[in-house]
């Protein structure tokens, strides 16, 4: 029997932080000896918030070395970058025929956006039509992501159905698989921890900005376990430790944020580490990802064909 399938992305917009990584990319690392999965750069996703070409280069390599640093098998999980396989976007426009403007006014990215005045492009207002082509073109059976994309799964799923209704049966209906405990990671300010937020710790930080970060996490006298620490410290260590420490340490803030910082070392040295021997050979890490474009790409294709069959564009004789 065929394994089922993931498929997830990480934008190429930044440093990953750690609300990355336990909402989102740890999972893709605990699904690959039972799943094919597919880890993408969705780079084409990063273009409405990055539009410095340098960076974008740098950013998509640094994802790539995230990757692997974190664990990702390249036998295992197709890494591949979004711009590599243009049938994600071929079937973003074939998707944005079948659905409506108002149903996509309901996506919360897009009504934040227009809650803050913003001026919104037209990708941003599509970015979840996109992220279903993402995801349908390649099976896809379960989306690890954090809650925040719960929505765009969701959104995957109706253009998948609409699809079909249309067309015939094409597209699996896909689930998001989103751990519970992890769903919503919060930063030093207790907030979502978001790059946009300036509340996180990065995955791959040294040890001063370790120490930077978590002795900037906002702190409440009036509370006796402070719950900003408390709620990061829950990732990397057991909790039943965790409650003791937090009992027996009660107000003393310097010393839990102290004991935070050495466990966030623990945790994040040998991922540090295992990327620093990955970075030192870029074209080796290059071939890695342009094997698995590739790869998907054939994938893409196939079901491209399929799509191209269905809404009656193949006219020539085979
Ligand atoms: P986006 O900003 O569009 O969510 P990212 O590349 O930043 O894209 O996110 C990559 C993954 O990390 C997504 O699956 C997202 O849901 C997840 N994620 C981001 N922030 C958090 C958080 N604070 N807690 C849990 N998961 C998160």
């Amino acid at each position: 029997m065929s394994k089922k399938i993931f498929f997830s992305g990480v934008q190429p917009s930044g440093k990953p932080h750690i609300g990355n990584y336990f909402g989102a990319m740890k999972q893709f690392v605990d699904l690959q000896n039972e799943y094919d999965g597919y880890a993408f750069i969705v780079d084409y996703h990063a273009l409405h918030s990055l539009r410095n070409p340098k960076e974008m280069s740098e950013n998509i390599k640094n994802v790539l070395l995230d990757y692997l640093a974190i664990g990702l098998d390249p036998e295992k999980v197709t890494l591949a970058k979004q711009s590599d396989v243009s049938e994600h976007t071929e079937l973003c426009w074939i998707f944005d025929t079948v659905i409506t403007m108002p149903f996509l006014m309901r996506a919360h990215a897009y009504k934040d956006a227009e809650a803050k005045n913003k001026e919104i492009d037209v990708g941003t207002f599509n970015y979840p039509v996109l992220m279903a082509a993402d995801i349908l073109l390649y099976g896809t059976d379960i989306v690890p992501v954090g809650a925040d994309q719960k929505q765009h799964v969701e959104i995957a799923r109706d253009i998948a159905e609409k699809f079909n209704n249309t067309y015939g049966q094409t597209f699996k209906l896909p689930e998001h698989m989103i751990m519970k405990e992890v769903a919503v990671v919060p930063g030093t300010d207790g907030r979502k921890m978001s790059k946009s937020y300036n509340n996180t710790i990065p995955l791959f930080a040294e040890y001063e900005e370790i120490k930077k970060c978590v002795m900037g996490i906002v702190t409440d006298s009036s509370e006796g376990i402070p719950k900003n620490v408390y709620a990061i410290h829950k990732l990397v260590r057991d909790e039943k430790e965790l409650e003791k420490i937090y009992t027996e340490k009660t107000g003393k803030y310097k010393e839990l944020k102290e004991l935070l910082i050495e466990d966030l070392e623990k945790f994040i040295a040998p991922l540090r580490e295992n990327r620093k021997e990955f970075a030192k050979d870029i074209p080796k890490a290059l071939a890695i990802l342009k094997a698995g474009g590739e790869k998907a790409k054939k994938v893409a294709e196939a079901k491209m064909e399929e799509v191209r069959e269905k809404i009656g564009v193949n006219i020539y004789e085979k």
